[in-house]
């Protein structure tokens, strides 16, 4: 199968090649055919399964057939995404598979000055990938109508709705066009997901495909068993000790990160931190920095870097667990990407075993522990996996088949999906992925 079968057009198919994709994944040749035939989407994939090139492309190739010319203030294609990062992100993908195309995308998300946002909009605008907070603030004020909007992306809807979006979601499907295509991505089909789909989407080709990482095919995982107050110690001496060129580590706090990046410039290493108390225009810099070499540690924490997409990164180090077990999968998603392999390791102390125990139950498999010699640790971490009482289960997600899930579902892997992070629908403090 290539991209040519799926009936992609030939300004596509030489982006794809420029960019060097040979074979379409498993979402994208399911989502292509079907986007192209006009068809509605609800589509289990996450980051890392080519899930945006699924979407992006067959929608260049219907508003590039389709000639109108965007009036002023309007848009043709509405993207909605969870964060700054992903809208930044999403708005690259359809640039480059666009670059052959007279099909203009723009990326509007909160944080940053409204202004050149409605000066750019003035012109109207093919693709507008937006955060929905600030998308809202737009259309309040007249700069956006989406009288012409004829596609809808949700892309990460579960994550929008743990961002507390539900309420902007609903105002915002009030306001489309009822006629319009809707392709829902999401990691999990909640009972939330499905109340947002309910009624919105007609007779959608549903796919589901597990993240490419769940079952750690391409990534090398264990974890190493150290006290907490020798963490950074044993870092620094795995990072000379093992040569590593590039490593993102991850962190629970914003503080932790600032600590750690503070410890390792102190010691004359290239480091960077990306978390929500950092003004956008640095957290980009940081990460481009660090995508063109010239940062060597880039220390995030976790919401900053969901959805993040830096090329064949060989290392993820997890400085300290996620205490949503789903957040494992998300980081170790950062290496081993598009069949690329990886290395993930978790430097674990005793107080983080209940964690560890939380993601071996989430991802179905015990992680090798291997002590690093000289950094045995005092406090012991607690046997976890079969040989422990398994902390709290996550809960089981619920896919195919289930109720008000439309049928059709497609299974390409066998491998453990994430369970839906138990967050409530509150309103999170960094809407907007200001966190
Ligand atoms: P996504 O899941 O959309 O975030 O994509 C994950 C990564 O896979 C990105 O770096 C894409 O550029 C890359 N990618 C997507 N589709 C393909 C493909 N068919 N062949 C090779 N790489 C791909």
């Amino acid at each position: 199968m290539n991209f040519a079968e799926l009936g992609l057009a030939a300004p596509l198919l030489q982006a794809l090649d420029g960019l060097g994709y040979q074979t379409p994944t498993p979402v994208q040749a399911q989502a292509i055919p079907a986007v192209l035939a006009g068809r509605d989407l609800m589509a289990a994939a996450q980051t890392g399964t080519g899930k945006t090139a699924g979407f992006a492309l067959p929608l260049l190739q219907r508003l590039a057939a389709d000639e109108t010319k965007v009036g002023s203030n309007c848009i043709r294609a509405l993207v909605l995404v969870p964060t700054r990062e992903l809208a930044e992100q999403v708005n690259a993908s359809f640039r480059q598979y666009g670059e052959h195309l007279a099909v203009g995308c723009y990326a509007a998300y909160g944080g940053v000055s409204i202004n050149p946002q409605m000066m750019r909009l003035r012109r109207g605008v093919d693709i507008l990938v937006a955060t929905p907070g600030r998308l809202l603030d737009l259309f309040r004020q007249n700069a956006v109508k989406f009288k012409e909007v004829q596609a809808l992306v949700l892309d990460e809807a579960d994550r929008m709705l743990d961002l507390g979006f539900a309420d902007e979601l609903d105002t915002l499907f009030a306001a489309l066009p009822r006629k319009r295509q809707t392709l829902l991505f999401s990691a999990t089909f909640s009972e939330e997901i499905r109340s947002l789909a309910r009624g919105r989407l007609r007779d959608p080709l549903s796919i589901e495909v597990s993240p490419r990482n769940s079952t750690a095919k391409a990534v090398k995982q264990w974890v190493v068993p150290v006290d907490k107050k020798r963490k950074t110690e044993l870092f620094l001496f795995m990072l000379k000790d093992r040569q590593w060129q590039q490593v993102l580590v991850f962190v629970k706090t914003k503080k932790g990160a600032d600590e750690l990046v503070a410890r390792l410039q102190a010691k004359k290493i290239a480091a960077d931190a990306i978390h929500g108390d950092r003004p956008q225009a640095s957290r980009l810099r940081a990460l481009e920095s660090f995508k063109a070499g010239e940062v060597q540690i880039l220390v995030a924490t976790d919401v900053a870097a969901r959805g993040l997409d830096i090329d064949d990164l060989p290392q993820v180090v997890n400085f300290d667990l996620p205490i949503v077990a789903e957040d494992y999968i998300h980081r170790i998603g950062r290496t081993g990407r598009a069949g690329a392999s990886g290395e993930a390791i978790s430097l674990v102390c005793a107080d983080e075993a209940p964690l560890l125990g939380a993601i071996e139950a989430l991802i179905k498999q015990t992680l090798s522990r291997d002590e690093e010699p000289g950094f045995e640790p005092d406090h012991r971490v607690p046997a976890t996996g079969g040989a422990a009482p398994a902390p709290k289960k996550p809960k089981k997600p619920k896919t195919g088949g289930g109720r008000g899930v439309p049928g059709n579902w497609v299974g390409f892997d066998d491998g453990a999906r994430p369970a839906r992070r138990n967050t409530g629908r509150g309103k999170a403090p960094g809407r907007g992925g200001a966190r």
